[in-house]
């Protein structure tokens, strides 16, 4: 009763939001300058956003209203980004202002400025998305699996969000949300909020998300969905045909719950569900709060391929929980996610297993490296993205680097001290952002200095390159597929089956990564025919061999295969490594030929990627 009385008296002398009030001071300092956002977040802010659309698959719109709760310090006006929105009129207390908007920016769009006075607490806009809206994917029902009700996806990430609601698309500022979608009966509509399990029988769902989150993260999917329980707090989304498969897949997801819980603390989203969308989602997955986008390329059948369900689900806490300032500060999101995912992972299935994982991981950087050059600016930890599309920095060194500087400051501080740092860090800084600068004061504060240790943060955070102690795990696993393909490519003999058949997914990808490309052809050959890697039902195997085969030569003899696989897959992962092969090895017109007849298929993030590898 005291409570209740308390909290009707604050509400009558401060504006009632959900979201917390946030002090706005803490946007003025340089490093939280975020060069990919035109908001003013010193000035003023959106805390609440309640959003009604309409989703009208004929004309592929969606059209409707963004209202938010605003705080400010006596601006004069707010600003929020937009990209190819149609903005029909904007309000401010309920009633209409004159709008502005500027500047057209390939990249970052435009700046809508909207008027506001000292009693201005909110501000609506009605608008319209356009056939620009490059977060939106609308696909047709031979886009998906079961090839009988249009589909829809949005992807935010890094700064689409603006493409499909107008708003502070900054991942320094967070939001709550409510929202309305009405779709076509048949359909079912799912967001990063809470979600129902059932059809709603006249189109409409309505959705909450009380955590307050960065607009990169609002996201919505619509299709002919139907939802497995998995535990007691996840589950699985996907078409009719999907969902069996994918119930078994994710069949861990709730042990991978509690395990990474026991690590770094509790689950503060609620439920974790898994949408398992259409093969053309330009990522593995997506870590959307409380309903994590997903690739099918991880439907292996044999739950070889759940890291990235680990992974997806750490980000609740690095990511989602603690968030990246700005773009250049990325691998505060993936470095520690990678880190911690690598950790569930040994929870589930021990070291050994993990410690394929991380070699791989670690193969996947010296690769990026080599890519990038050893002294390239792009290989620093901390980015300058300015001018450029942050999408740029989502390399494997914000992943890769970040998690392995990670475990350097493990073995040197311990595990057990590491873990109780970490487990601190998400519980001090839950729900803000965090800035490198911020992050390497409070890693001197509260884990270096009152012990002593000296470590080379500024030469992982702002040196080119791999830092000489960058600790590289070893794998008896992976010295063993070495000697096994050895002795094939000494003598002939092919490996024994009773040790392949107890190869996980990550053994034969180090078996197909460690051929040499210039073998003679007919060494893959054989392996074609013996293990079918062309034909493999596991994307990852397949990618790889792909790729491989290309480099060889040996490809000539598989296109239809690798065609096929780039026509009906868009996840980027994939996508880049087998044109960039095609390219490298002068075959640029195979490139163009499948690019040509796959492109309709693919999301405009990988659109954007591919173009550009396609026309240099
Ligand atoms: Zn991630």
């Amino acid at each position: 009763m005291k409570h209740f009385l308390f909290l009707i008296i604050s509400c009558s002398f401060m504006m009632c939001s959900t979201a917390p009030e946030t002090p706005l001071s803490q946007y003025s300092s340089k490093d939280r300058k975020d060069t990919h956002s035109f908001a003013e977040p010193s000035k003023a802010i959106c805390t609440h956003l309640d959003l009604t659309l309409k989703a009208d698959f004929k004309s592929k719109t969606l059209t409707g209203t963004a209202r938010y709760d605003i705080q400010h310090d006596n601006a004069d006006e707010i600003i929020l980004d937009i990209k190819g929105l149609d903005i029909a009129s904007v309000r401010v207390n309920n009633a209409v202002v004159e709008h502005t908007v500027k500047g057209n920016d390939p990249i970052k769009g435009s700046a809508l400025h909207i008027p506001i006075s000292a009693d201005s607490k909110s501000i609506a806009i009605d608008y319209s998305t356009t056939a620009d809206a490059e977060a939106v994917q609308w696909l047709d029902p031979i886009q998906t699996a079961d090839k009988t009700h249009p589909f829809l996806f949005t992807q935010g990430q890094a700064i689409l969000t603006r493409t499909w609601i107008p708003c502070q698309d900054s991942p320094g500022i967070r939001i709550s949300y409510n929202a309305e979608i009405e779709v076509p009966e048949a359909l079912m509509a799912v967001m990063s909020a809470s979600n129902t399990t059932s059809k709603a029988p006249n189109g409409k769902y309505t959705f909450e998300m009380k955590q307050a989150i960065p607009p990169y993260l609002i996201a919505l999917a619509i299709g002919n969905l139907e939802f497995g329980k998995v535990g007691a707090r996840t589950g699985v989304y996907a078409e009719p045909s999907m969902l069996e498969k994918s119930v078994y897949e994710f069949g861990e997801m709730e042990k991978m719950l509690v395990l990474a819980e026991e690590l770094y603390g509790p689950y503060l989203w609620d439920r974790y569900d898994v949408i398992v969308l259409p093969p053309s989602f330009p990522f593995g997955g997506m870590e959307n709060p409380r309903l994590t986008f997903a690739t099918p390329t991880i439907i292996a059948g044999d739950r070889s391929l759940t890291s990235l369900i680990a992974h997806e689900l750490a980000h609740s806490w690095s990511g989602n929980l603690v968030t990246n300032a700005t773009w250049d500060d990325f691998w505060l999101n993936e470095g520690f996610t990678v880190y911690f995912e690598n950790r569930i992972m040994e929870a589930l299935y021990g070291k050994e297993y993990a410690d394929m994982l991380s070699l791989l991981g670690h193969q996947d950087l010296e690769h990026e490296i080599k890519d990038l050059g050893a002294h390239s600016h792009d290989t620093h930890l901390k980015l300058n993205l300015a001018g450029r599309n942050p999408d740029d920095g989502m390399t494997d060194i914000a992943y890769e680097k970040g998690a392995h500087f990670l475990r350097m400051i493990e073995s040197k501080v311990g595990r057990e001290t590491f873990d109780a740092f970490l487990k601190k860090y998400f519980n001090e800084n839950k729900f803000k952002s965090m800035s490198t600068t911020e992050f390497e004061s409070y890693l001197a504060k509260n884990l270096l200095e009152e012990r002593g240790i000296e470590i080379n943060t500024d030469e992982w955070i702002y040196g080119a390159g791999l830092p000489e102690n960058c600790p590289v795990s070893r794998s008896d696993k992976f010295v063993s597929v070495e000697k096994s393909l050895g002795a094939f490519i000494e003598t002939g003999a092919i490996p024994d089956d009773a040790l392949t058949d107890a190869w996980t997914t990550h053994e034969w990808l180090h078996f197909i990564r460690s051929i040499d490309k210039d073998a003679p052809m007919d060494v893959f050959k054989v392996l074609d025919t013996k293990y079918s890697f062309t034909h493999s039902g596991n994307s990852e195997i397949a990618a790889a061999w792909y790729e491989k085969s290309i480099h060889n030569g040996y490809y000539k003899n598989i296109t239809p295969e690798i065609e096929r696989f780039l026509i009906q897959v868009g996840r980027r992962k994939f996508l880049t490594p087998l044109y960039r092969a095609l390219k490298e090895n002068k075959d640029l017109e195979t490139a163009k030929a499948i690019y040509a007849k796959a492109r309709q298929n693919y999301h405009s993030v990988s659109k954007q990627t591919m173009d550009v590898l396609l026309s240099e």
